[in-house]
């Protein structure tokens, strides 16, 4: 039988909790079925409390790497013999290789976002980028941003009880990696007009958009122009509001998806030093 699971089949996994909605096992096995590897992908919700013993266990049988998504992506980190730099410095992994039983963590969240944005035709060196939210996804994405030499990052995030650890979460990027970070409150939107008036490019790391805050977008119509690239990081619906307003303006638009499909096939490349065949994932995620 073709692809058959044989004695030697590697396995590649997700652990999450929740985890049973992920589209990650259709991607990889898809991918791994393509190019004949002898691999499976599977997901497993594994929780909180279960973490370290999952991990343990997988290092146990050999598994040839795993995914984590929430709430493991910083819990993981201890259980890990090395991270790589972005990895390090966003403090959180979202991929796991297991090199000759040394555990490596890596993000590949925040480069997702960039290849995504690379093959819509954005090239994210030396521009302006203007960055809603200071949640785990916006950190991933600063973090790659700033490695990625952009000449800035103003980061637009709610005045709560997190705003001074998103702020000192940007001075450790900045002085990482000499990309000026600002870190400004979301709530003031003439600040956050001016300053996309000199953005080449607008990212929501936001939940704003997606269920229950769906219908509503934290930009005012009138602060975006077309020459301004506007992505989303929300998949579902796969256009919010912010994205059907920026297009009614002729702005360039990206939703969720293509960063969700480039963050699994970097993972995939650090597993199997493969590429991904991606027109081929692409059908299967859209079926
Ligand atoms: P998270 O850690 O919970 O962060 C959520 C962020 O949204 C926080 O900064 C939060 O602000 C902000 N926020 C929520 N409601 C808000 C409101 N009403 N006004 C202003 N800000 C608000 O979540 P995450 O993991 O970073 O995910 C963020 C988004 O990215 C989600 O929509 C997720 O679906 C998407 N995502 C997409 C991909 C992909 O592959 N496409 C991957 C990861 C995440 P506070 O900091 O003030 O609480």
């Amino acid at each position: 039988m073709e692809n058959e699971i044989s004695g030697a089949t590697t396995l590649y996994c997700l652990l999450g909790y929740p985890a049973r909605h992920s589209i990650s096992p259709r991607m990889h096995n898809t991918a791994f079925a393509a190019l004949s590897l002898d691999c499976r992908y599977l997901a497993f919700e594994v929780a909180p409390e279960d973490l370290t013993a999952a991990v343990q266990g997988l290092r146990a049988l050999g598994a040839g790497g795993f995914n984590l998504t929430m709430p493991h992506k910083n819990a993981v980190l201890p259980l890990l013999d090395q991270l790589s730099e972005a990895a390090a410095l966003s403090g959180s992994v979202n991929t796991v290789v297991n090199e000759n039983g040394k555990l490596i963590g890596h993000t590949t969240d925040g480069i997702g976002v960039v290849r995504a944005l690379q093959e819509s035709g954005f090239s994210p060196a030396g521009k302006r980028i203007t960055l809603l939210g200071g949640g785990g996804a916006a950190e991933s994405v600063l973090t790659q941003l700033a490695l990625e030499d952009v000449a800035e990052v103003s980061v637009f995030k709610r005045n709560n009880a997190t705003f001074q650890k998103t702020a000192d979460f940007a001075k450790k990027v900045e002085s990482h990696t000499g990309t000026a970070v600002t870190i400004r409150p979301m709530e003031d939107t003439t600040v956050l007009a001016d300053t996309l008036r000199s953005s080449d490019l607008l990212i929501n790391a936001t939940n704003v958009g997606m269920a229950p805050q769906e219908g509503i977008s934290l930009v005012p119509p009138d602060a975006l122009f077309p020459e301004l690239f506007v992505a989303d990081l929300i998949y579902h619906p796969a256009e919010t509001k912010l994205l059907a307003d920026a297009k009614t303006l002729g702005c360039p638009v990206m939703n969720g998806l293509p960063m969700l499909l480039h963050q699994g096939a970097e993972a995939f490349r650090i597993w199997t030093e493969k590429e991904m065949p991606l027109d081929l994932v692409k059908k299967a995620i859209h079926q």
